[in-house]
């Protein structure tokens, strides 16, 4: 089997500050939704001076931008010491092209919260009439030259997942040059509720994602999956992000993300330490029947770039 190296720190040592308290969408998977209350402003700038931190994740608990204090934190943060930022949002309020114009400025990477290329879906998902703003968002981003600095974050749910391959080609087609493509499988956690409308199982969304995979990597571009097991991604494990970490040394799973659900199929399994399992959020809607032991040595499977 494969030697797995540490190398600590891989991923980037950045600090995740929840600089929302509200959110301008309502989505019905939203695992983090808004409590009103952002981090303390200059608490959090003191622990970064103290700490010396240099990059940020500006996410949680509703959207960075819906703050009328969001400028405020930039310039706070940065005063702290911080030169690169990372931006989490629904991009609505990129729409405005002055405000999209500073905050580009100001940040490194966007992480856009895009269910879905399909208007419909998009206000299921949303429960908002913002899609035509979200894209103008993206839209606005990409005229400033910022397509790369574009990581669209799919949440996979039970109205999308259809669709994927369809937003393969919507992405192909709209935004070629994004940085990549991060297909997440809903968690079953804040607002989902236990529901087996929201989330779907991982066989019925396993064709329709490979199908969206394969159509982006014919075009060469990049796209990462989150939250789905090993093998439920055969021949297509190579795109698995916790895949990707254990590759690289890293913890299999990301800080603050509960653990893999302990079941008889990966105890059987030489796939298990290079994969996220199931979580028991997931096994209480769907139970365990569909995880499939395999023999696979996780140390042969090639990577898929990103
Ligand atoms: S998922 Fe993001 S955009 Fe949607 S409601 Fe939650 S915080 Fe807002
Ligand atoms: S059986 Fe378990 S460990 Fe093996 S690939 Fe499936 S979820 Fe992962």
């Amino acid at each position: 089997m494969r030697k797995n190296t540490p190398k600590p720190g891989w991923i980037s040592e950045q600090l995740c500050v929840q600089t929302a308290r509200t959110c301008n969408l309502f989505c019905v998977y939203c695992q983090n939704p808004p409590t009103g209350v952002s981090a303390p402003k200059e608490k959090t700038a003191a622990l970064i001076r103290k700490k010396g931190i240099k990059a940020v994740s500006l996410e949680g608990g509703g959207e960075p931008t819906a703050g009328a204090d969001f400028f405020d934190w930039l310039k706070t943060l940065k005063a702290a010491g911080v030169s690169n930022f990372m931006l989490s949002t629904n991009a609505v309020a990129l729409s405005d092209p002055d405000f999209c114009r500073k905050a580009e400025k100001a940040v490194d990477y966007f992480t856009v919260n895009f269910p879905s290329s399909d208007p419909g879906t998009y206000r299921k998902a949303t429960r908002s009439v913002k899609f035509d703003m979200a894209v103008k968002g993206l839209e606005n981003l990409k005229a400033l030259g910022a397509e790369d600095k574009i990581r669209l974050f799919h949440i996979i749910f039970k109205d999308n997942y259809r669709l994927l391959p369809a937003f393969a080609d919507w992405v192909i087609k709209t935004l070629p040059g994004l940085a990549f493509v991060n297909f997440t499988f809903v968690r079953n956690a804040g607002r989902v509720g236990d529901s087996a409308e929201i989330v779907p199982r991982y066989s019925e969304v396993e064709p329709f994602l490979k199908v969206a995979l394969a159509k982006l990597k014919l075009k060469k571009i990049k796209a990462v999956v989150q939250n789905v097991p090993l093998c439920r991604l055969k021949n297509f494990e190579g795109f698995s992000f916790e895949f990707q970490r254990w590759r690289r040394g890293d913890r299999i799973l990301e800080a603050g993300i509960a653990g893999k659900a302990k079941n008889p199929a990966c105890g059987r399994c030489t796939l298990e330490p290079a994969c996220c399992g199931a979580r028991a959020d997931y096994l209480k809607i769907h139970g365990n029947k569909e995880l499939v032991p395999s023999a696979k040595d996780p140390g042969t499977l090639a990577a898929e770039a990103f």
